[in-house]
């Protein structure tokens, strides 16, 4: 094709391709174990596929309705309520969404306005910034840091003005595996408390949590649900990343302007795959078995750690592992995430990449949602550096 003669403003000009799409396609080309980018190496229930095959041979493969169709919006009440003790309206209160990246895109775009203010934490899962710039928003920064990323409520109180549209908080966090707990959810409330502001709640890794902690999602919090809009994803609780499903809750006037949106949107979410989901998640073991399931990984891989160089950080949920790397080397996190696949073969992300002014505390997230044969193969190699 030829070369475009329109010239181009560009509403991202800082925004090149996702690092994710950038280190698995660097792990591939060298043949490196891929721990960089969040997604399993393993299979998923075939149980899920066989429920999502019957539903296309019954014919389940027209439009769905908009909001999804309403046995998952009823299996979804279901675990909600037993998980969080609150009771959603199906018709009302939750939308199937394309993953949990469509959730926060639609949301941002249907309440944020040009001019706005919109707070998240820092590192910051790297599709928030984007979506809030492309409606015009502005993001401002809190800080999480090193080494448990705990939030801080003073900064945050700090941050607050009268043009804060939104929070935007991740529990538990990508990258570094921190935790909300009840009395952030308690600050949150108390600084959120008498005005505007909408708290759009990234839940994806809700069943990832370990050392027996509880997530505490804000739709079980009954001050902060009725300011928040809640996202999961099934990509993440049953292994299937690259369905894009998941959904969103919120009270019925956030989820009226939600729908306004997500209806021009994506319209809808593929329907086989709703009916497979909806069927497989009333068996309430798949979704509260997977924080025990992923402990194994994780302590499967710090074991596979332990006499390496890297110096682990704490590690309360998520699928991804934080280290250190200062007694291997001084280069740049980038630069040592691209050695440590060219030369060491095992590729890594580097958490510069949540930061938007590439802050550089030498660390870099490792993804432990692998076979144990993959993450023992990456251990071999890793203590060697
Ligand atoms: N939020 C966080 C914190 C994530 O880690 C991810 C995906 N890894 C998403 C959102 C996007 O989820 P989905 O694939 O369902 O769009
Ligand atoms: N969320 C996944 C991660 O953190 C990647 C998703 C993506 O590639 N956009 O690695």
């Amino acid at each position: 094709m030829r070369p475009s003669s329109v010239a181009i403003d560009s509403k991202l000009p800082k925004v090149g391709t996702t690092i994710f799409t950038v280190m698995s396609r660097l792990a591939a080309d060298c043949g490196a174990i891929n721990l960089s980018q969040g997604f399993p190496d393993f299979q998923a229930d075939t149980a899920l596929f066989d429920a999502t095959l019957r539903a296309m041979r019954e014919g389940r493969n027209q439009y769905p309705p908009m909001a999804g169709v309403p046995e998952l919006r009823a299996a979804i009440a279901e675990k909600v309520a037993a998980l969080y003790g609150v009771s959603c309206d199906l018709d009302h209160e939750i939308t199937v969404t394309a993953g949990a990246t469509q959730a926060i895109f639609t949301a941002i775009a249907a309440l944020v306005r040009g001019g706005d203010e919109v707070i998240v934490f820092e590192p910051v899962y790297d599709s928030y910034v984007p979506a809030i710039e492309c409606v015009g928003g502005t993001a401002v920064y809190a800080q999480l840091s090193l080494p448990d990323y705990r939030p801080d409520w003073q900064q945050l109180r700090s941050l607050l003005g009268p043009r804060t549209r939104m929070i935007i908080v991740n529990s538990p966090h990508n990258p570094s595996g921190s935790l909300l707990d009840a009395s952030d959810l308690e600050q949150l409330a108390e600084l959120t408390r008498g005005t505007d502001i909408v708290v759009l709640s990234d839940e994806v890794y809700e069943h990832i949590v370990f050392d027996g902690a509880r997530h505490h999602s804000l739709a079980g919090h009954p001050e902060l649900a009725a300011r928040s809009l809640v996202v999961s994803s099934f990509g993440k609780t049953y292994h299937i990343t690259g369905w894009k499903i998941g959904y969103v809750l919120g009270a019925q006037e956030l989820m009226n302007e939600f729908r306004k949106v997500h209806q021009f949107n994506v319209f809808t979410v593929n329907t086989p795959c709703q009916i497979g989901v909806a069927e497989y998640m009333r068996d309430a073991s798949r979704h509260l078995g997977l924080a025990g399931f992923y402990q194994q990984k994780r302590d499967f891989f710090r074991a596979q750690m332990r006499g390496s160089r890297f110096e682990l950080l704490p590690c309360r949920g998520s699928y991804f592992q934080l280290a250190r790397y200062g007694a291997i080397s001084d280069l740049p996190d980038r630069e040592f995430a691209c050695w440590l696949t060219r030369e060491v073969g095992v590729a890594v992300i580097p958490v510069s990449a949540f930061n938007h002014d590439g802050h550089d505390d030498r660390v870099v997230r490792f993804c432990f949602a692998k076979q144990e044969a993959t993450l023992a193969a990456a251990g071999d190699k890793l203590r060697r550096v």
